[in-house]
């Protein structure tokens, strides 16, 4: 039998190279993100900012706030409700270190929340340290404690985890004209409640589509809960897949128009 050693070695570097791209790459870069975003978490304490402690997660991690801007609407900015998407809490950051240089931006006032779930974000895991998916343990009237997967495991009782307390705390406390509730790799302007008008406004900035269902079931949702029960403008917004420098690229604007949302005119483009 004639054996082609060639063209077995063109096919062992062919599934090199393929590895190498959507494998080795893309872990790389994961394990890179989760290291950046541990380590900036743990920094913020010693953050330059007047980040102050809001509440404790279960595991007792600190869930750091930040009030910036002034005006009569109040905007609050939620990131990471679910611990494996950490793009968001880097782009919340970036906008409270640029708001907090600039206050002029905001003419509403806003509390930054970068994270929501700070026990998931150093674990890298989607759901909280009692496994529960904060994002489907709201008391909303659709709660459910049946689920499909294990991801979407929504806690013994709604509001049973100190996090998902925590924010409705907030909610009542704050009473946000608005909600903007930073998640990924979706690429969406998800709204909730009376939000159409607030998600066509975002995307004008950041070109993604407006949907107002992400198109499956989310029983005891924070959408559903702040937005639809409540009736406060909720958007979801689902950054894609594209990097922290990226994400900060496509939403500066399409946050400050959220934050500005009807305020006044403010010319955002000479925002930095
Ligand atoms: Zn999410």
């Amino acid at each position: 039998m004639h054996v082609n050693f060639k063209g077995i070695y063109l096919v062992i570097v062919l599934i090199f190279f393929i590895a190498f791209y959507f494998v080795i790459i893309p872990y790389y870069q994961k394990w890179r993100l989760q290291a950046k975003t541990n380590q900036t978490y743990l920094n913020l304490k010693d953050s330059p900012l007047p980040w102050k402690v809001l509440g404790y997660s279960e595991k007792n991690n600190p869930i750091y706030g930040l009030s910036v801007g002034s005006g009569q609407d109040t905007v609050i900015i939620f990131g990471a409700f679910h611990g494996d998407e950490q793009v968001g809490f880097h782009l919340a950051l970036q906008l409270a270190d640029t708001l907090y240089k600039n206050p002029q931006l905001a003419k509403s006032l806003v509390l930054l929340v970068p994270v929501v779930n700070p026990d998931g974000m150093l674990a890298g895991t989607r759901v909280n340290a009692n496994g529960v998916d904060l994002n489907r343990n709201f008391p909303t009237e659709d709660w459910s404690p049946v689920y499909s997967k294990k991801r979407y495991y929504p806690g013994i009782e709604p509001a049973s985890e100190k996090e998902t307390q925590l924010v409705i705390q907030l909610i009542n406390q704050y009473k946000p004209d608005r909600i903007i509730s930073i998640h990924s790799d979706l690429r969406m302007n998800n709204f909730n409640g009376p939000a159409e008008e607030l998600a066509e406004t975002i995307a004008k900035y950041n070109g993604y589509p407006v949907k107002g269902d992400v198109g499956y079931a989310t029983p005891g949702s924070f959408g559903t809960f702040a937005g639809l029960e409540m009736g406060i403008p909720v958007i979801t917004l689902e950054l894609p897949a594209v990097g922290i420098e990226k994400a900060w690229q496509q939403n500066f604007k399409a946050l400050l128009a959220a934050i500005n949302f009807k305020v006044q005119a403010v010319n955002i483009h000479n925002a930095e």
